[in-house]
């Protein structure tokens, strides 16, 4: 890769991590908002709970996405951005221009979406 493709990556990562930053807060102000009003026209205490799940997951998915961005540019930094973390071949450009925080090549994040699609129960608290 080129140092001018660096680069753009670079700023692209950038741009990304702060527009998820923002996101987030977004999301945090948003769901205290819902929950506030929710109580009172949500009767069933069940609804409200699940509406705090999902809100939750939402903004936890935000937060591995920024970690994700870090990492990202670390890589980036330290010359290992194209290379995925589990087999040790290149990611590929185009897989990278589309997801730029990547940190696998494609066969092994289908290997990864394949193990947690088979998982059973729920995954809170796995690492
Ligand atoms: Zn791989």
């Amino acid at each position: 890769m080129t140092r001018n493709r660096l680069d753009t990556i670079r700023k692209t990562l950038l741009s990304l991590r702060e527009a998820r930053l923002q996101q987030c807060r977004r999301q945090n102000a948003d769901a205290a908002a819902l929950l506030d009003e929710g109580v009172a026209d949500i009767a069933d205490q069940g609804q409200t709970d699940n509406l705090k799940d999902y809100l939750h997951l939402l903004s936890d998915a935000g937060r591995e996405e920024i970690l994700a961005i870090d990492a990202a540019l670390e890589r980036l930094r330290d010359g290992s951005y194209e290379i995925c973390e589990s087999c040790g071949k290149n990611i590929g450009m185009a897989r990278l221009e589309v997801l730029p925080f990547t940190r696998l090549c494609l066969t092994c994040q289908q290997n990864v979406e394949q193990q947690e699609s088979s998982k059973a129960g729920p995954v809170k608290g796995q690492i």
